[in-house]
């Protein structure tokens, strides 16, 4: 069994914002020569997630009305842990969009359904933050 580990790294211009990472997920599948096997996606961080859903604008605004209703940002004097920091929501928000994805590898490609991508959701932006790719198989 081979396995293969990399970390991508992400700065956001926003507080929250919904990057399309299939392709670079792909790409380290590539780089890694697995053919089949699986492929772990993971936010490193507690303030963002990974997930599998539709690359549709219409949906992404969705969930950015549906995690406000959820766990609105502000007042920030909402929340206990804001006790130094302000970033309540974003925890709680990924704690409901999930931490990784786990997808299939078959024949060297993602075995992703018709409609499915891989998004790297962030929180808590405007810094330096990571994914880690771990990928077993052979
Ligand atoms: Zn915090």
């Amino acid at each position: 069994m081979k396995s293969y580990r990399k970390e991508l790294w992400f700065h956001t211009t926003h507080r929250r914002e919904y990057i399309n990472i299939t392709d670079q997920v792909r790409s380290v599948l590539l780089e890694s020569g697995i053919s089949e096997g699986l492929i772990l996606v993971n936010a490193m961080h507690i303030t963002a997630s990974v997930f599998i859903n539709d690359d549709e604008s219409g949906l992404h605004e969705d969930f950015e009305t549906w995690l406000e209703g959820l766990a609105p940002e502000k007042p920030y004097s909402q929340y206990r842990h804001n006790g130094f920091e302000d970033n309540a929501d974003a925890h709680l928000k990924r704690q409901i969009m999930g931490r990784e994805v786990v997808v299939a590898i078959t024949e060297g490609k993602l075995d992703l359904g018709p409609w499915e991508q891989i998004f790297y959701a962030e929180y808590d932006g405007k810094r330096r933050k990571r994914v880690l790719i771990k990928i077993i198989g052979e």
